[in-house]
């Protein structure tokens, strides 16, 4: 077995298993990507796939979403290996009164770029998802080019695309240090022996930060769980749906094949990461209430969904809910893409090509370069980070009360991030 490579990618998701495929397809050399478990075994093969632009916070994940759309789809042209399992279902995103505006610079935005994405009011929206109950959306934004992926199928495509093209994979492999000798990046050193490589790239997901910490980089980052629910409709097959991100109810649902629902009630779903990964899918009573509760209240045709199952996966929070994604200051063959808020997915495969460009002409340009750390130098501790994008961090979300349990209503929140 080999022990010298021109690059290491540690993390088998579909960050890592992107820009493995992307430095072999650039022909970059010899290339080894080190997974602690089997590929996928993060975020990725919980990840409920969801990709649309409009729940982008920033341009910057908007642009890469779009590019990203475009493997996704196309995904037999551009990558040749596999499947992204992509189905394309249409986005409808509601709006609550009072946020109008920033909705249609988003649409704005995300035309711009070439996306097919319309304004609707509540009386299209009822047209377009006559299951959907409109009566409170004060604006919509429609995509009717968006859908799901598989974050599993995805991962294996481009690992097995990567290994045609001359990639090595180790599997069961963790890394435990980079190497630095004479201030230099010299390799890895992993459960498997030591691997030397100049070019070392960093894509274990919310384990990204802990990595990093001995070669002197704060990755500010707090490795939450994230959960999904999936009911089944009682006979077997639902009304057509399409992705819904419910602002008001914080929430996003899509449909799951043809007999299935998946929601996640995106602040809600956040708990504290078991260390055991064999708890995550182990989903709360009230979580799984909550849900459901969100889902008749929009779907009033969904009363009768039975729960099948749920899906917990860990992410790393950043302070803004963007990802992070950067070179070493020093150790100019050190890069690293980690922490998000639940979105990295949609944006993994352009990610992976830029971070390569990145790599392979030494110059990083937009939409990357807006994602680096020092996004946050003008603020002075983490703490203070955290609490300046506080809105990220509390549950958020209303129902109207007749769709509560006990009545009452909750807290006003954040953006649903899908
Ligand atoms: C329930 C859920 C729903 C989601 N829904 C969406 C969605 O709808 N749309 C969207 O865009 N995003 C969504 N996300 C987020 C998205 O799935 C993640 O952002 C994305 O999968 C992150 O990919 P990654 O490759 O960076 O990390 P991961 O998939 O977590 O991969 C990191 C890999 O690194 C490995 N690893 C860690 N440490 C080491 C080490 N020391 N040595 C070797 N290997 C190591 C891990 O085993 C893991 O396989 C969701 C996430 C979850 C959990």
């Amino acid at each position: 077995m080999s022990t010298a490579f021109d690059a290491v990618v540690i993390g088998g998701g579909v960050v890592g298993t992107s820009v493995l495929y992307h430095l072999q397809a650039a022909g970059f050399g010899r290339t080894l990507l080190i997974e602690r478990g089997d590929l996928a075994d993060g975020a990725s093969g919980k990840t409920a796939g969801l990709l649309q632009l409009n729940a982008c916070r920033h341009r910057a994940e908007a642009e890469l979403a779009y590019d990203s759309a475009a493997y996704y789809r196309g995904w037999s042209d551009i990558v040749g290996s596999g499947s992204s399992g992509f189905v394309e279902t249409g986005y409808l995103r509601l709006e609550p009164p009072g946020r109008e505006d920033a909705l249609r610079e988003r649409v704005a935005r995300d035309v711009g770029l070439g996306w097919n994405s319309s304004v609707v009011g509540p009386a299209e929206v009822a047209a377009i998802a006559p299951d959907v109950r409109a009566d409170d959306v004060a604006i919509g934004a429609y995509e009717p080019d968006a859908g799901y992926g598989d974050g599993r199928l995805v991962a294996r495509s481009f690992a097995q695309r990567a290994t045609e093209l001359g990639a090595s994979t180790w599997l069961g492999v963790e890394a435990l240090d980079l190497i630095v000798s004479d201030d230099r990046l010299t390799g890895v050193s992993t459960s498997a022996g030591r691997v030397e490589a100049p070019i070392v790239v960093v894509a274990a997901g919310a384990r990204t930060a802990g990595l990093l910490r001995a070669v002197g980089v704060e990755v500010p980052v707090v490795p939450v769980l994230t959960r999904t629910v999936t009911f089944a409709w009682p006979a077997g097959r639902g009304p057509r749906l399409m992705h819904v991100g419910d602002v008001r109810a914080d929430c996003y649902l899509r449909p799951d094949g043809v007999d299935r629902v998946l929601i996640g009630v995106s602040h809600l779903a956040r708990a504290p990461l078991p260390i055991d990964p064999a708890v995550w899918d182990d989903i709360a009573e009230d979580y799984i209430e909550a849900c459901r509760l969100r889902l008749i209240d929009r779907i009033p045709s969904a009363a009768d969904v039975r729960y099948v199952g749920g899906a917990g996966g860990p992410i790393g929070l950043s302070p803004d809910g963007l990802p992070i994604v950067d070179r070493h200051p020093e150790l100019g063959g050190l890069y690293f893409a980690g922490a998000d808020v639940g979105s990295t997915f949609k944006i993994a495969p352009a990610l992976g090509r830029d971070l390569v460009r990145w790599i392979t002409t030494g110059v990083c340009t937009a939409p990357v370069a807006e994602l680096g750390l020092s996004r946050f130098d003008h603020v002075a501790s983490e703490n203070d980070l955290f609490a300046k994008h506080a809105d990220y961090f509390r549950f958020g979300g209303t129902l109207p009360n007749r769709a509560l349990a006990g009545g009452g209503s909750a807290s006003v929140g954040g953006p649903a991030h899908t």
